[in-house]
């Protein structure tokens, strides 16, 4: 973080103050991780923080320190708007434009204060006093370390707070490697391990806590793939009935859509999730390379996100969907194959 935004910041937080944090809508791990992990350190320096989720969360992270403070607005509306009327500063992490974060948007109609974004997505809008955002770092966990360590704050990171961020950062980089971890972030991860983070304990908890339903409803997931090998593009769907028959839960569906990207020359993989909720099929892509998900899902999907993982949505049924995607997969097929 740049000299004057930490100067800003610290006179933003050099008296006790009330300060909300959120994370996007369908919190994921670096979202929960950063957001917690900040409010631990906020608390340490003696300010009344209170994180509000746009909605729920998978129970994966429901075990993550602090996780009995959060308040969801979807549930809890009413103390959230109270909250909101009384805070003096909002830290929004981990998303780049307010419309990412759903109904709670409007209620902040309400807030008085000054936002502080920290983020690494791309595109960021400018609605905040200090725009902390870097495309290049692997997860907002990582720069919220960053963030304290901008403040000189670093011995007040407590096993807690190390806790929060040692996930988000294992979740954002695929456990260490996806491309956007580096040696800093890896330095990063020891000092949040001798901070008390106990890393095998952390991975256990994320990834050793499947239902048998969520890995039948893999088994469906990846029965439904289709490779594409004239396009290095692989895809799976899940119907609103398969989801239902598989008893699926929040969360359940995380990390599907990397099983086409572990097929031997598949550059580009989607996922495709209908919500009959919503009545939208949500979309997740990730891709391996040069070709960016980010300017697919924004161009076609309603969406965003990082060069090698987005998100988007659809509002057409399945069926019309997986048509469109594969009408522009030719417009496509040079950046995939050469
Ligand atoms: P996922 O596929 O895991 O939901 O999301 C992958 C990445 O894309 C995440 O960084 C997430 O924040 C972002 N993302 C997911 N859905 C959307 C969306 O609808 N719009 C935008 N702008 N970004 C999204
Ligand atoms: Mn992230």
């Amino acid at each position: 973080m740049k000299n004057e935004a930490a100067t800003v910041v610290k006179k933003l937080l050099d008296t006790p103050k009330k300060i909300l944090i959120i994370p996007h809508k369908n919190p994921d791990g670096d979202a929960m991780g950063s957001c917690l992990g900040l409010y631990h350190y906020l608390e340490q320096m003696g300010h009344q923080a209170d994180v509000i989720a746009p909605n729920d969360y998978p129970d994966f992270l429901k075990w993550l320190p602090g996780n009995d403070q959060v308040l969801i607005y979807e549930s809890q509306e009413e103390v959230c708007k109270e909250k909101i009327a009384g805070a003096d500063l909002c830290f929004t992490l981990d998303f780049n434009a307010l419309n990412r974060i759903g109904n709670l948007e409007h209620a902040l109609n309400d807030f008085q204060g000054d936002y502080i974004m920290i983020d690494h997505h791309q595109q960021p809008d400018d609605y905040a006093v200090v725009t902390y955002s870097d495309v290049t770092m692997s997860s907002t966990c990582e720069m919220v370390f960053h963030f304290i360590a901008a403040l000189g704050g670093l011995d007040e990171i407590r096993a807690e707070s190390a806790t929060c961020l040692y996930t988000g950062i294992m979740t954002d980089t695929g456990s260490f490697r996806f491309p956007a971890t580096t040696p800093t972030t890896h330095r990063v991860i020891a000092d949040l391990i001798e901070k008390g983070a106990e890393n095998s304990a952390i991975h256990n908890r994320v990834y050793d806590a499947n239902s048998p339903e969520r890995l039948q409803l893999l088994g469906c997931a990846l029965s439904n793939l289709v490779a594409l090998e004239e396009f290095n593009t692989a895809y799976i769907t899940l119907s609103a009935k398969e989801l239902e028959k598989n008893h699926f839960k929040k969360g359940d569906t995380e990390g599907f859509v990397n099983y086409g990207l572990s097929l031997k020359g598949i550059r580009f993989a989607v996922i495709f999730i209908e919500n009959a909720q919503e009545g939208i099929v949500k979309i997740s892509l990730r891709s391996k390379g040069n070709f960016s998900v980010n300017e697919f899902a924004r161009n076609h999907f309603n969406g965003g996100g990082h060069i090698n993982a987005a998100g988007g949505r659809s509002d057409e049924n399945m069926e019309d969907t997986i048509k469109k995607f594969l009408s522009l997969l030719p417009q496509y097929k040079d950046q995939l194959t050469s």
